[in-house]
């Protein structure tokens, strides 16, 4: 992992940073294979771009980061193009985004992102190591009118506000669980949800022989010391965020409060694109 010190001359610490790759190599959660991963800047209002190398013909695929590329949701956010697949993209763009990341190539040799610890750490240590300057993004883009979306028990409302909020309302049968609910705005340390690790029933982890990756769920208690007491819900917050990076730019711009209920990828995916249609509505 490249340690890339910042100059103090400004122009110069633009030209570096389009330049820069920062890279990292860990293992998939699924194909447990490494995966090498390179980041590097992309030029302004290009979005976020994953460049991923399709095994049949040893070449790589532009998939933008868009809820249009979303090809699967069913237990994390797979982007998918001409038949080339990446999994796991969720937790990477959390991190692009509450780092102020908008506008990156990102190329994959595999298909998948990989995991870390299950949190978005792995992902802001990187851009913390390569002396890359968080910027929150200020929040200027209005909400006309409320969205909601329902699908069973599950709701995820985008009410109009005056700042960027997300909040999440889950509840898990399991002793240490129950009924949680937690939010986060850019006054709060972005640590708060970007270290909180993914977490399932270890009967379905070892169904997918991951339990001694990530906290597994047992009748009455976790497989491993927990972050926070409430790190479950806290990384059903840093989920959504990454999911609605999914609307094309960085959701942080949006005057507007989140409210998730029970939710996930699926509905988080359609509200980005319901996000994608407003931009395109304020552009036009
Ligand atoms: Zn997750």
């Amino acid at each position: 992992m490249p340690v890339v010190p910042m100059p103090e001359n400004k122009e110069a610490a633009r030209k570096q940073n389009a330049e820069t790759v920062v890279s990292f190599r860990g293992r998939g959660l699924t194909s447990k294979q490494e995966i090498q991963v390179d980041v590097k800047l992309g030029s302004i209002n290009s979005g976020i771009k994953f460049h991923v190398l399709a095994s049949k013909t040893n070449s790589y695929v532009e998939i933008g980061a868009t809820a249009a590329n979303v090809v699967n949701t069913l237990r994390n956010v797979v982007l998918g193009k001409e038949g080339t697949r990446l999994c796991i993209v969720e937790h990477f763009l959390a991190a692009a985004t509450l780092w102020g990341l908008d506008d990156l190539n990102v190329t994959v040799a595999g298909p998948e992102m990989p995991l870390g610890d299950g949190s978005a750490q792995i992902w802001t240590d990187l851009f913390e190591k390569a002396g890359i300057e968080r910027k929150t993004p200020a929040s200027t883009i209005e909400l006309r009118e409320p969205i909601i979306l329902t699908k069973g028990d599950r709701s995820l409302l985008a009410l109009p506000d005056n700042k960027f909020s997300v909040h999440y309302m889950m509840d898990w049968n399991h002793p240490r669980i129950g009924k949680r609910w937690q939010s986060w705005d850019a006054s709060r340390n972005v640590t708060e949800i970007t270290t909180a690790r993914t977490f399932g029933w270890l009967k379905d982890h070892q169904m997918l022989g991951l339990e001694d990756d990530v906290i597994s769920l047992t009748e009455d208690g976790f497989t491993q010391p927990l972050r926070f007491e409430d790190e479950p819900v806290r990384h059903k917050l840093l989920d959504l965020v990454g999911d609605l990076a999914l609307c094309g730019i960085n959701p942080l711009k949006f005057k507007a409060k989140f409210i998730s209920i029970l939710g996930g990828h699926e509905i988080d995916v359609e509200m980005a694109k319901r996000l994608a249609a407003v931009l395109s509505k304020v552009a036009n």
